[in-house]
Formats: structure tokens, sequence, C-alpha cells
């Protein structure tokens, strides 16, 4: 078992408030990922259950025990850090080695445990090389074998491979899934990169600003987010997101967006009121929520395509109505060049509104 919880955490550096009552449960066997922007709050949060990082206030428990009088060395959580933080003296075993070492484990269970963890990690063939001759991805493998291989509780990851290329960062992502569906320790990884918490993550936690904003599954936090900051921090190319007021008009919702208009299903506004929404009404929608047709069709309004986007598999095309811009998702080639007028209309199960003001989803 390896549960770890978060209970009101407050941290200050300073004047600067970084962790404003965080509350949070990991469970056993859990990848959670903490996804936000740049100074966020996730690092800190991540040092701190680690015990690299005293808290101000709150409680961090690991499995309903609080281990924030304990020293990191005795909390049985390992941290991998981003930039590898290997011994340059040592060779790949004998940085596996280390922390078994450390604590007096038998020679014959050091020699063991170090092969099956390099085993499992490819890095066999590299044990006697020293960290200098390898390449990125080889020393963040070492890097996580070596938090691996006293096979803590808990296993912390600090953008772990936020220094590697394109292509190495998406192997070593697919290779962290597998590692984790082998051996199911509780992990906690932190990242800005919003394609890799989709990919990784069991659940996303998504922060701003010290805040827990949304806690979901990938699929949740994508179809719905909770407020507009998580709806454009989640979804590449990012949501359309645009001023609107929703009125009565012909047994329908019009929702207008300055000098266009769609129409969606009555419900909606049955849905607002019930929300008591706000004056301020934002409608956000993604791209492959704005379905474009070559033909006018019945609830359809004619715009004009702008930048196209050709993605191999898919387009994204920027579609003018009027001053008001939405980008669609269509399949390849459909829209075929700039200045073409086409038609569409917005997937009312794909449409999102918000409270301008609070941010927060209504539905
Ligand atoms: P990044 O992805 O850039 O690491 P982050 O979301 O992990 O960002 P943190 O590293 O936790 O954010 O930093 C949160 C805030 O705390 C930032 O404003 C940062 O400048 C500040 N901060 C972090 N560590 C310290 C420190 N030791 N002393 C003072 N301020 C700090």
């Amino acid at each position: 078992m390896a549960e770890i919880e978060l209970r009101h955490i407050e941290k200050h550096f300073g004047p600067v408030h970084v962790i404003k009552d965080v509350n949070l449960t990991v469970k056993d066997k859990e990848f959670v990922v903490f996804l936000g922007p740049s100074g966020c709050g996730k690092t800190t949060t991540l040092r701190a259950i680690a015990g690299l990082e005293e808290i101000d206030s709150g409680d961090i428990l690991l499995d309903g025990k609080p281990i924030q009088g304990l020293r990191a060395a005795d909390r049985d959580i390992a941290f991998v850090f981003q930039n590898y933080a290997l011994y340059p003296h040592f060779t790949v075993f004998e940085n596996l080695a280390f922390p078994l070492r450390a604590v007096g484990t038998a020679k014959d269970v050091v020699d063991r445990t170090v092969r099956s963890v390099g085993k499992s990690l490819g890095i066999l063939h590299l044990l006697n090389a020293r960290p200098s001759a390898l390449s990125g991805g080889d020393m963040q493998r070492v890097a996580i074998g070596r938090a691996l291989v006293r096979r803590p509780k808990a296993l912390l990851l600090d953008e772990p491979i936020g220094s590697l290329d394109a292509k190495l960062r998406e192997t070593m992502r697919i290779e962290l899934k597998r590692l984790h569906y082998e051996n199911g320790s509780t992990s906690i990884y932190v990242t800005h990169d919003q394609v890799e918490a989709m990919s990784l993550a069991d659940r996303i936690v998504v922060m701003n600003d010290g805040v827990l904003q949304q806690v979901g599954t990938p699929t949740e936090v994508y179809l719905y987010p909770a407020n507009l900051f998580v709806a454009q921090f989640i979804g590449s190319p990012v949501m359309n997101i645009a001023a609107t007021k929703v009125s009565e008009a012909d047994g329908n919702a019009r929702i207008a967006l300055d000098d266009a208009s769609f129409d969606l299903p009555r419900e909606l506004l049955g849905m607002l009121e019930q929300k008591q929404a706000a004056p301020d009404l934002s409608l956000g929608v993604r791209p492959e929520g704005v379905i474009v047709s070559r033909d006018d069709k019945p609830g359809y309004r004619p715009a004009e395509a702008h930048i196209i986007q050709p993605f191999g598999g898919f387009d994204i095309v920027d579609l003018k109505f009027g001053e008001k811009t939405l980008r669609a998702r269509t399949s390849s080639g459909y829209v075929d060049k700039p200045g073409a007028t086409v038609f569409a209309r917005i997937d009312p199960a794909q449409a999102h509104f918000f409270d301008t003001r609070s941010g927060a989803s209504l539905g």
C-alpha cells in the first residue's frame, strides 16, 4: 500500500504564496500527473511530498501517517530529477547500486536487483559505462532505475524527460507507461506538457497559481473542463473561447458571437437558467466541435476559410464569420484553399458555457 494524502497544504516563499490550500489523495498504484504552467507550484508540491521542502501548514500523509516530521531519506519515497543528478565518477552499475549499498544490502542482492532493474530499463549493456558516455535518454533511464532499485513506496518524477528532444521524449513516455504498468508503484509526475500528461496519467491534477483547478482522468479534464483556465490549458490546438449572448429565437437557443450566430437546442436555455448564468457568458468549443460543410445546409452559417494548417491526418482551418474567427478541425484537404466559402455549425454536445468573470463552467 502507498497512498499519499495532502491536507490543506500551504507554502510561502517570502511574500509569494506558492501553494494555496492544496488537498489531494493519490491512491495506491495510481499514476497522477501535476500539470500547469511554469511557476504554478507543481515542483514545490512534489518536493514537499519528498521532504525536500518544508511546508508552512497542513499535513502530508503516507498510508494515513503524517510524514512531514520525517527526513527525506526516511520517507521511502524516491525522487527523479530533470537533470538526472547521477554521480559522474561512478559507473552505471555503481549509480544503480548506490541506494542499496547505502543501507548495507548484501552483495548478491545488490547484483541481482541492479541487473533486474537494468534489464527492465534496457540498460544492461551500459552497466560499465560512466554517465558522461551516455545519451540523454540513457542517463534518464539510469536516474529512473536508481529511484526504483529500493522499491520505494512512491515514485516522484519532476519533468524527468523535459530536457530530451521530441522524438526521444515520445519513446521515454511510452517506456515510463510500460514501467508503471509492470511495476505499478504510486507515482506523481510533474510536467507542463499536456500531451505528456494526457498520455501518462490515470488522473491529471491541473494547477494554476498554487491552486488545484481540476482533478480528473484525462478524458474528464478534456471533455468537462471545470473552468476557463482548464479549458484553454488542455487540448491542442486550444479550445475556441468567445464572449457570447444567448437568447431564444425561432424555438432555439441562439448563440450570438459578435455578428455571427448559431442555433443550438432550446434545452440549453433551461440549463443556463438553472445554473443562474452570469450576465457575462463565454462559449467554448474545441475545433472538432465546429462542424464544417462545403454545402449550405439548414442550421449552418457561411464562413470564409482563412489560415489552413495541415497536420497530415487532419487540417485545422480558421473560419471567419465576419469579425469572429473560429478554429475548426476538418478531414485532410476538405477545405481546398484560403478564401473559400464554407458552412459551419456548432455541435451542441461539444459546446461549453462559462461564467466569464469567475471562469467557472456552467456546463
Ligand atoms: P516550473 O515548471 O518552472 O518548475 P513549477 O510549477 O514547478 O514551475 P515551482 O518551481 O514550484 O513551480 O515554483 C513556484 C513559485 O515559487 C515560483 O514563483 C518560483 O519562482 C517560486 N520558488 C520556487 N522555489 C523557490 C525558492 N527556493 N525560493 C524562492 N522562491 C521559490
